[in-house]
């Protein structure tokens, strides 16, 4: 092949995304350098937090520019080389999905022994990883707690499930959707789960959760952070992970934040990428659990470069993939 083609930001989004925001361009397959690879790339993800790299606002991460690759994690097999470190053949995750090709200097080398590549994105990934820190590091949850984890037929919420429950916690979780109630019962083995409708959602923790909770790890912000406020015991802990529904629209803030005084609340936002010391930690955790069946990864397939736009905006949409969303480029080398 010597065409590369990239997605590149077509316009600004006002409010959720649409296919118009995105544009694929078709370039010649980049040269490499001293010290770079090419690699071909068979995985990439699509995350929440691109969102608000689509507007021109400053956050923790830089915009994405109009006429513009966009970035994000991904997995590829190296094809050409002048990097030791990452020899041709080799599987590795890196920075720059959006692309069939990319040249990258630096990227980890993954161990298909260990888990299918697609794991490293997932489970295995940063999304784990910001599971166990939310869990963890964040709320100290201890054996015998009750957690309530939204979103939770996701990626990172599925993760933090699977997580609370290896340290021996009760998991209450909540998703969009009747049949990923069933999905967080029967397949994810949380303890109690619900149905999170607007309107709804302060009822039914009450009815899951009649002696309230002790942790809430917060993917999505609005209305379920209120209720969680409702729910929790007396120096309850919140870790704020993700605030989702408020990415596309302007987010109510909570009604009741007093409670934080009158119960005593612990309330911490975090940022993954503030506990790579952890990482170790983690592994030592999931790995083993992971080959055990204690825990699963799952993960949603899309087919094609061109569908990842779609994919992302289906983030935003409520009950549809469950575990992590990956884009399928190509097949998947496996050891
Ligand atoms: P995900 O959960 O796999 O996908 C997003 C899910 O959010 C959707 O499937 C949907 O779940 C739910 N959702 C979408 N729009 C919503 C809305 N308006 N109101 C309520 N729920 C909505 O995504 P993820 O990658 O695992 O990310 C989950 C959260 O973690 C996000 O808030 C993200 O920003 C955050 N995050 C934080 C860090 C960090 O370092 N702090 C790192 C990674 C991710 P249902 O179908 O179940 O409703």
């Amino acid at each position: 092949m010597t065409q590369n083609r990239l997605i590149v930001l077509a316009a600004r989004p006002s409010g959720v995304p649409t296919p118009a925001d995105f544009r694929m361009i078709e370039a010649p397959v980049p040269e490499i350098g001293a010290g770079q690879a090419l690699v071909r790339n068979t995985l990439m993800s699509v995350d929440p937090a691109m969102r608000p790299r689509m507007d021109d606002v400053p956050s923790y991460t830089p915009p994405f520019q109009i006429g513009e690759p966009l970035e994000g994690q991904a997995i590829g097999e190296v094809v050409a080389s002048r990097q030791p470190g990452l020899p041709v053949g080799a599987i590795v995750n890196h920075r720059l999905g959006w692309r069939d090709f990319a040249v990258i200097a630096s990227g980890t080398v993954v161990d298909t022994t260990v888990a299918p590549a697609s794991a490293y994105l997932g489970l295995l990934g940063g999304k784990g990883l910001t599971a166990y820190v939310g869990i963890v590091n964040i709320a100290q949850l201890k054996a015998g707690e009750t957690v309530y984890i939204s979103a939770a037929a996701g990626a990172v919420g599925s993760a933090a499930g699977g997580i609370a429950r290896l340290l021996g916690a009760t998991t209450i979780g909540s998703t969009g959707s009747i049949e990923n109630v069933a999905f967080l019962r029967d397949e994810l083995h949380f303890d109690r789960a619900f149905h999170a409708r607007d309107g709804s959602i302060a009822a039914e923790l009450q009815r899951v959760a009649p002696d309230g909770i002790d942790v809430y790890f917060d993917n999505v912000g609005g209305e379920t952070l209120d209720a969680a406020f409702d729910a929790l015991k007396t120096f309850g802990r919140i870790a704020s992970c993700g605030m989702i529904s408020g990415y596309n629209a302007p987010m109510a803030g909570p009604k009741n934040m007093f409670t934080i005084i009158r119960k005593r609340l612990r309330m911490q936002g975090f940022l993954v990428s503030d506990h790579a010391a952890s990482l170790p930690a983690f592994l030592d955790l999931v790995v083993p659990a992971l080959r055990e069946g204690r825990i699963a990864a799952p993960e949603t397939f899309v087919d094609g470069l061109e569908n990842a736009p779609a994919a992302l905006i289906s983030l935003f949409m409520r009950g549809g993939h469950r575990g992590k969303l990956l884009v399928r480029l190509g097949v998947e080398k496996r050891s």
